[in-house]
């Protein structure tokens, strides 16, 4: 579903990807950790055309990236993107925040967008939440419904970029419980977390980041039982 193949990026003279490869198939889970710094954020960026490459190629179910206008749009509903802010409308109640992009960029009409948020609230866990304001809702109960909004475009893959590194710990679980969900019914997902629990139960492959590069790409069980690089060893001893 995803394939990256040579890719490269410098930020002035830092080279944050450095030959990255990376083959994401589908319904699959890849969990990304890594120090901070080590380009996660980038990649997941990347992946999404948020950040252009320099060198390499970037493909979406089989088809290069788009470089820009509707083509463009139509890939950042096809790859969903959750982030560490949850970065709702703040002016628009739960149920409008899951049905404008659907009606504007898939063109569904307002009823089938309507009952397709009352469906994914449901999923979510929130259907009782549909007429409030974010400010209204917890951390946890936002990021459920940044969720609920990346899948009503019906996305091809999900990124999610430390999607619980900004929630009060309490509210943690009912955010990988969603996510672990999702990957059960099939999602593609990329998911940079510190969350080793998460990785342990619910990821494929784990992938290890340092300096831009990756630097191990394995099962969790391989990888936590017994990475290979003395990077990934000092990164475990420093967490777990
Ligand atoms: P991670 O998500 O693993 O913490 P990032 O991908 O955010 O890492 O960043 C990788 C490196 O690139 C860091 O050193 C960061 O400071 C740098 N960086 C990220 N974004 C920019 C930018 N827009 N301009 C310059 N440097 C950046
Ligand atoms: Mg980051």
């Amino acid at each position: 579903m995803i394939e990256l193949r040579g890719v490269n990026k410098h930020y002035g003279k830092l080279h944050v990807l450095q030959d990255i490869e990376l083959t994401v198939g589908r319904g699959e889970v890849v969990v990304v950790i890594g120090p901070s710094g080590s380009g996660k954020s980038t990649l997941c960026r990347a992946i999404n055309r948020l950040e252009t490459v320099e060198s390499g190629t970037i493909e979406l179910d089989g088809k290069p990236l788009p470089e820009e206008g509707r083509a463009l749009a139509q890939l950042r509903a096809d790859v969903g993107m959750v982030f560490q802010a949850f970065n709702l409308f703040a002016h628009k109640t739960v149920l409008d925040n899951l049905m404008l992009a659907p009606m504007k960029v898939r063109k569904k009409k307002k009823d089938e967008a309507a009952r397709r948020a009352r469906e994914l609230l449901e999923r979510v866990g929130l259907a009782d939440q549909a007429d409030k304001y974010p400010a209204q809702l917890s951390g946890g109960q936002q990021q459920r419904v940044a969720i609920a909004r990346a899948l009503a475009m019906d996305p091809k893959a999900l990124l999610f970029d430390e999607p619980t590194s900004a929630l009060d710990p309490e509210m943690i679980n009912e955010v990988l419980e969603v996510m672990r969900q999702l990957a059960r019914d099939g999602m593609t997902m990329v998911v940079v977390t510190h969350e080793m629990g998460f990785a342990r139960s619910a990821a494929n492959r784990v992938v290890f980041m340092d300096d831009g590069r990756i630097v191990e790409d394995r099962t969790p069980e391989e990888f936590f039982t017994a990475p290979r690089s003395e990077r990934a060893k000092d990164f475990l001893s420093k967490i777990l």
